[in-house]
């Protein structure tokens, strides 16, 4: 479902991804760890085109992200293609981002109808469940600031949900929440995964990552060091940088 060939990313002089390549099969989970700085925001923001890379290819479902190929070469692509591309891929953020003066539901309506065109009931009608699916179903009417974080984290992914998106990228979904209420919006996302969505997940929530994940991938300073089973990787690290990342982090 994403293939990642040599995806290099440039901020000026800096180069923050040095040629990452990377699988998920359609389904499956990966979860990035790494430093800070590593490039897993980059990463993902590149998977849906809120980045543009500087070489190499990404691919989501077969097609190639934020360009057309033509020969060899490749062009820009035509605005309403690269919209509805990203529109195919949820994200989710550490902050929620929701807008604040609408309640959740919304909030999770609000892209069906306007980019969709979906018809407000049906989009409604949906919204509800999507709602339910993440343990909300008595919050419709609730404005954010009402909601604690992990009720407007479940929130912001059943807005991602709304879309129907093929793929769901999550960065550090649960970093800005107190301890407590991080199960809840885990729980959440492992329904998900249950359910076949093929995910990219940022996260340090280990025990996600090793129960969840099909792959975990351990990136520094722009590469991809090691990447295998999670069990695997976790208790049995190949590279010195990722014990060192791990032992840090355990
Ligand atoms: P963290 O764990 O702190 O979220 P990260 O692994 O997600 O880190 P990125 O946010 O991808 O790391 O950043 C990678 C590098 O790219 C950093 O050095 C950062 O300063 C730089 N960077 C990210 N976005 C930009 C930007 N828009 N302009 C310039 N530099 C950027
Ligand atoms: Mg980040």
């Amino acid at each position: 479902m994403v293939r990642a060939d040599r995806v290099c990313k440039n901020f000026g002089a800096v180069k923050v991804l040095k040629g990452i390549s990377l699988e998920v099969g359609r389904g499956q989970v990966a979860c990035m760890i790494g430093p800070s700085g590593s490039g897993k925001s980059t990463f993902l923001r590149c998977i849906n085109h809120l980045e543009r890379v500087d070489a190499g290819r990404l691919y989501v479902d077969g097609e190639l992200i934020g360009y057309a190929e033509r020969g060899s070469k490749l062009h820009e692509l035509q605005p309403k293609v690269a919209a509805r591309q990203r529109r195919d891929i949820g994200m989710v953020f550490q902050h929620f981002n929701l807008f604040p003066h609408r309640t959740a539901l919304e909030n999770i309506i609000e892209a069906p109808v306007l980019v969709k065109k979906v018809k407000r009931t049906e989009a409604i009608e949906r919204g509800r469940e999507l709602l339910a699916r993440v343990g909300l179903s008595d919050k419709a009417d609730a404005y954010p600031a009402q909601l604690s974080g992990g009720q407007q984290q479940r929130v912001a992914i059943a807005r991602a949900l709304a879309m129907d998106p093929k793929l769901m990228l999550f960065d550090e979904p649960t970093s800005a929440l107190d301890p407590e209420l991080v199960g809840e919006v885990l729980a959440v996302m492992r329904d998900l995964a249950a359910g076949g969505m093929t995910m990219v997940v940022v996260t340090h929530e280990m025990g996600f990552a090793r129960e969840v994940a099909d792959e975990l991938v351990f990136m520094d300073d722009g590469v991809v060091v090691e990447a295998g089973n999670p069990r695997e990787v976790l208790s049995n690290p190949q590279h010195e940088r990722t014990r060192g990342f791990l032992s840090r982090l355990l």
